[in-house]
């Protein structure tokens, strides 16, 4: 059905890229095309997937508590009010990640699979512990970059080691695409961001002011009419669902001013 697995982890390496908006939205509008999808919270002590999903009052238990016998996977996994077909499995707030055996999140995973067309893993920043153990249950990956130079090649590093993890159909958001800053040459401009990062594109999300709301308010951003981010975020998730949308026209760009790194084999 699509041209990307089934169990997705959601990661960068840097911070504070998008991880958690891409998921949320992604899942939703997965959704919305009539997917079951589940989203789990990858990021453990740090969790905000259930209020950037306007969830976060509806969370009795997370995998820890599954995983300790408090309760069931059934119990813990909950449907969005308003989002029909979407659900979550929230992440553990008061342990570390090194606290769950990667076995035992990939049992999870295996349980949770063959009630779901999607399952979307937010990844915490880093690629220690909380990324072994998220990229290590899934099948493919999202990577979610912007056009700073550092978040490209920390995209790149987490590519390198998604690879030596045999996890090879890896692709790329571009985040809070900034066009003014593109054409003054002041940002990567798209085929330098996919060069830096080595990966093919998935999408390009441009910055996007209601995105900040919507968080704050824990209104998903599905639910807030049309955005230009939301409509990204559909062609995004069309797109794993393995139908063809063009991507946007080329923003006009000067070459940016980085010191472009050298690439190792
Ligand atoms: P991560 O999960 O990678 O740490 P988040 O998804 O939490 O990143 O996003 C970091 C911040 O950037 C949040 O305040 C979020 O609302 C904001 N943000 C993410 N994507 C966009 C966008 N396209 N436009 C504007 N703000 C965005
Ligand atoms: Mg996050």
């Amino acid at each position: 059905m699509s041209g990307i697995g089934q169990s997705i982890v959601v990661t960068s390496g840097k911070g504070g890229t998008g991880k958690t908006t891409c998921t949320a939205a992604i899942a939703s509008c997965l959704a919305g095309l009539g997917r079951r999808v589940l989203v789990i919270d990858g990021d453990i002590g740090l969790r905000n997937l259930d209020l950037v999903l306007g969830m976060n009052e509806q969370v009795p238990f997370d995998y820890n508590d599954v995983i300790q016998g408090r309760c069931t996977l059934n119990d813990a996994i909950v449907s969005h009010r308003k989002i029909k077909r979407l659900s979550l499995l929230a992440a553990p707030m008061s342990i570390m990640p090194g606290d769950i055996e990667p076995q035992v999140f990939r049992a999870i995973m295996r349980a949770v699979k063959p009630f779901y067309d999607y399952v979307l893993i937010d990844c915490a920043a880093g690629l220690d512990t909380a990324f072994q153990l998220a990229a290590g249950a899934a099948e493919s990956a999202i990577l979610v970059a912007n056009t700073e130079l550092v978040s490209l090649r920390d995209a790149a590093r987490t590519h390198q080691l998604l690879r030596e993890m045999n996890i090879t159909d890896c692709r790329l958001i571009i985040n809070r695409l900034r066009p003014h800053q593109i054409k003054a040459g002041e940002a990567a401009n798209i085929d330098e961001a996919m060069d830096i990062a080595g990966l093919p594109l998935l999408g390009l999300v441009p910055e996007d002011e209601t995105v900040i709301a919507c968080a704050n308010h824990t209104t998903p951003l599905v639910l807030q009419g049309k955005t230009a981010a939301g409509l990204a975020f559909l062609n995004i998730a069309k797109r794993i669902d393995g139908q063809t949308v063009q991507l946007p026209k080329k923003i006009k760009s000067s070459p940016s001013r980085f010191v472009m790194p050298k690439k190792k084999d």
